[in-house]
């Protein structure tokens, strides 16, 4: 780490990996020998083109997409999908299943409410304060597609399988989970993730979409909310936030080259996990928010016995380089968001923290 660096646990905006970071700094000025910055040249020139191209092959290799798959970079963030896929994909006549399993699910839930779309929420965890991931749902046969968030920033859950819905395509929010582990693809007719959380700065969201999904869009609503205008144009039917997808290339690259892939990239975020929960499951002093089967790998929740410790540890964990671990507010305590970029180093850091801190105030 660098001497004026923290171990930085924030939710999103997130840590990204240093080296990417070096890179970036390094080619400020100068990208690729163009004498601009990537933020000064035209993304029709050859430099951008190379840029987007490989980013988008990256995806596809990462995620051993077949040719179905067409791989989009799209703006507004994950909360534009929210309104998108409905728009997209569900005409007259059309449903489609919702699981809700937290903010962010309720959030998609409403944006397709509100346009009038025809969609059953088949599951909700919300009785206990979305604490787990729901199981045995039963899915509508004819849907259009079932819509699921993959990883729950906020509460700490994480699906550990996807569910089988019988035939619709799986709709997937893999914002804060996107390339933490390999995924069955045929279970997936979309995926979208906000770059911010496992892959890159804000600014761009990713989308993933299979073909005969794509086909849905359809061709009276406006140009820029339709896929189709993203898949015709390579994600450049207008200027597409250089920066960012330039920023997203370099974290694949790292994930490739640096680590190994995307089965390298599972074990270490499973052991860096297992670090912290296993901790807390031989302490009385923290306690996890999540049950155990529905645990998220990226964004660990837990309790301490008292508000006001809560806030001590926050505050002494700032003061030791460890920053971000305040939890959401609609969960309280504490929430170490242990993204893809993040080290394992940190993750040991943050673990002898607390044991210390319990040892002081346990
Ligand atoms: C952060 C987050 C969002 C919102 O992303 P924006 O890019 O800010 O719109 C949506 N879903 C999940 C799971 C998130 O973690």
């Amino acid at each position: 780490m660098k001497a004026d660096r923290i171990f930085n646990f924030n939710a999103g905006p997130a840590a990204l990996p240093l080296p990417v970071l070096e890179t970036i700094q390094e080619s400020f000025l100068n990208f690729a020998g163009s004498g601009m910055s990537i933020t000064e040249i035209s993304h029709r020139s050859k430099w951008f083109d190379d840029v987007i191209n490989d980013a988008v092959a990256r995806v596809k290799r990462i995620l051993k997409l077949d040719d179905r798959y067409h791989v989009l970079f799209v703006q507004g963030g994950a909360s534009m999908q929210f309104c998108m896929a409905p728009m997209n994909l569900l005409g007259a006549g059309d449903t489609a299943d919702y699981v809700n399993t937290g903010t962010w699910s309720t959030k998609a839930i409403k944006e397709a409410e509100i346009q009038g779309k025809s969609i059953k929420v088949v599951a909700s965890s919300e009785d206990r304060n979305f604490a787990y991931i729901p199981e045995g749902i039963a899915f509508t046969p004819d849907a259009v597609y079932a819509h699921i968030t993959s990883n729950n920033t906020i509460k700490g859950t994480q699906w550990a399988g996807f569910p089988e819905t019988g035939g619709a395509p799986l709709v997937a929010d893999m914002s804060s989970d996107i390339f933490s582990r390999p995924l069955e693809m045929e279970k997936f007719g979309l995926i979208y993730a906000g770059a911010q959380k496992n892959m890159g700065p804000a600014g761009v969201c990713l989308v993933i979409i299979r073909e005969d999904l794509l086909a849905r869009t359809p061709k009276t609503i406006p140009t820029m909310l339709r896929y189709s205008t993203f898949a015709e144009k390579n994600s450049m039917y207008n200027t597409p936030p250089c920066f960012a997808v330039y920023t997203v290339q370099l974290v694949l690259k790292w994930l490739e080259e640096t680590i190994g892939g995307l089965e390298k990239m599972a074990a270490l975020n499973r052991q860096k996990a297992a670090l912290l929960y296993d901790h807390m499951d031989q302490s009385d002093f923290y306690r996890g928010t999540a049950d155990k089967g529905s645990r998220s790998l990226m964004n660990v929740t837990f309790r301490l016995p008292s508000e006001e410790l809560e806030k001590a540890f926050v505050a002494e964990a700032t003061e030791n380089g460890l920053g971000g671990l305040k939890g959401h507010r609609s969960v309280g305590g504490c929430r170490a968001s242990i993204y893809n970029p993040t080290p394992l180093a940190a993750v040991e850091a943050l673990l002898d923290f607390m044991k210390t801190f319990e040892r002081k105030n346990g």
